[in-house]
């Protein structure tokens, strides 16, 4: 730590770095942060910088309206588009603390953190790979996002037809100069719509990561004059926004991964089969944190590489759960309902639990589904027994608040938060007019 401390004072120094944000998420994932200036580094190291708990959703304490900020040093990043002669701002990313000194529970960190301990106490850290996808649009004369987009381009085209390369080299660059291994960038399949992929990590790593992910995109794309967005299904009719997991469990008295086994027919070891066999089982209580928009329900439908039904597969992409070929280390379930509106701790969390629930109780793994679940008919489908996810965000909390998964996994607090919350989003929609109902039946009837 001390080490870590000496090299960011002296990038502080050589970077000439003036203003500290001080970052954390609320419950949503949202971020936020208070600036201080570099000279306050002493304090704020030492967990000195409080903040107003009350105005964080999903925070209010019941009794306790004072947090501290606890920053991990790890996260300390200069801010590249700050970046002038003799002038810089910086970043940390911080868990939240209470007077006491001790965690906070509401803190999503801190969740993740208790859900990644509870694997350590099993042998296993948890690796973790996130695709975050996100659309381009133009914005108007006022700032504010239209549904426009000039790009024409579809799966892996290049410029001309995509316009957004000149973007994500920008967005590349960035995140780049925060530390990031960028492994790939591309056009997504939908007119607009773009992905990077940054390297795996452990899942406290990796979900900082899609946290600064997100920023850093939405910031260097109002650089350009568009809005950058992650909400999953912006266009009805096209591709939605994916952020399809990876994740595999690294044995760590081993230092092996844990789900590769040479012996058997698709080179899975039994913990990868009891795993996937947790997340099946338990997928339709956690949705509601992995999907948790009212909108997140218009993507989880046929036809748009974006799961619906409750199934795995050694390769096909309509089914929940598919193995990506790669062996050996890569060894690792790529999970595809989250999207990229889920606070990426608590997602990681609910499914890193789900997995690890059913290596503990060694649940057993069904067959695999390697048709196109999509070309099934509905017979076949309820034959096979493969069950549909929740297909709205009401079903959805309900199975989320009946569960064990969010309880076990949130702790008391920020479950009844989380359900306050969405139930809230939920009434407002169902309460709500919307064009649909208009353009159907106000002629009509
Ligand atoms: N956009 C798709 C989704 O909604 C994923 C497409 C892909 O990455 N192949 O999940
Ligand atoms: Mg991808
Ligand atoms: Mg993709
Ligand atoms: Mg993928």
């Amino acid at each position: 730590r001390e080490s870590l401390l000496e090299t960011i004072r002296e990038t502080i120094e050589k970077k000439n770095v003036e203003l500290l944000h001080m970052q954390f998420v609320d419950i949503e994932g949202m971020l936020k942060h208070v600036t201080i200036t570099a000279d306050q580094l002493d304090q704020a190291v030492n967990g000195q910088t409080m903040f107003d708990g009350s105005s964080i959703t999903g925070f209010t304490p019941i009794n306790q309206s004072d947090l501290y900020l606890n920053p991990d040093l790890s996260t300390f990043a200069v801010l590249p588009w700050t970046e002038e002669e003799g002038y810089s701002e910086a970043r940390f990313l911080c868990s939240v603390k209470k007077p006491d000194g001790s965690d906070f529970d509401g803190d999503p960190r801190n969740i993740l953190k208790k859900t990644v301990k509870r694997a350590a106490d099993k042998g296993y850290s948890i690796s973790v790979g996130p695709e975050l996808e996100f659309f381009l649009f133009d914005t108007d004369e006022f700032g504010q996002p239209t549904l426009r987009t000039q790009d024409v381009g579809g799966y892996f085209e290049p410029s001309p037809k995509d316009d957004g390369e000149k973007v994500r080299l920008a967005i590349y660059k960035a995140l780049r100069m925060m530390g990031f291994t960028i492994e790939a960038s591309h056009h997504e399949v939908a007119i607009g719509q773009h992905e990077i992929n940054f390297k795996y990590s452990d899942a406290l790593g990796s979900a900082d990561a899609a946290t600064t992910y997100k920023w850093v995109v939405k910031t260097v794309a109002k650089q350009f004059g568009l809005h950058a967005t992650f909400m999953p299904k912006p266009l009805g009719g096209e591709n939605g926004n994916g952020m399809h997991v990876n994740m595999s469990l690294f044995d760590i008295e081993k230092q092996e991964n844990s789900f590769y086994n040479e012996d058997d027919k698709i080179a899975l070891s039994k913990t990868a089969y009891h795993f996937i066999a947790g997340l099946l089982d338990n997928v339709k209580d956690f949705v509601a944190v992995t999907n948790p928009l009212v909108n997140s329900y218009k993507r989880l439908v046929p036809g748009y590489e974006a799961p619906c039904y409750i199934a795995w597969s050694a390769s096909n992409r309509s089914a929940l759960v598919r193995i990506p070929a790669t062996r050996g280390a890569g060894t690792r379930v790529e999970i595809r309902c989250p999207d990229p509106s889920a606070n990426p701790y608590l997602a990681f969390a609910v499914v890193a639990a789900a997995g690890l629930d059913g290596v503990e109780n060694e649940k057993e793994c069904p067959a695999s589904v390697d048709a196109d679940i999509f070309n099934m008919s509905l017979a076949e489908i309820s034959e096979r027994g493969i069950e549909n996810l929740p297909t709205s965000l009401e079903s959805a909390i309900d199975r989320f608040e009946a569960g064990s998964i969010g309880r076990e996994t949130f702790g008391e607090h920020a479950f009844g938060e989380y359900i306050e919350l969405k139930r809230g989003e939920w009434d407002d929609f169902r309460t709500s007019v919307h064009a649909w109902e208009l353009t159907a039946y106000q002629s009509k009837f």
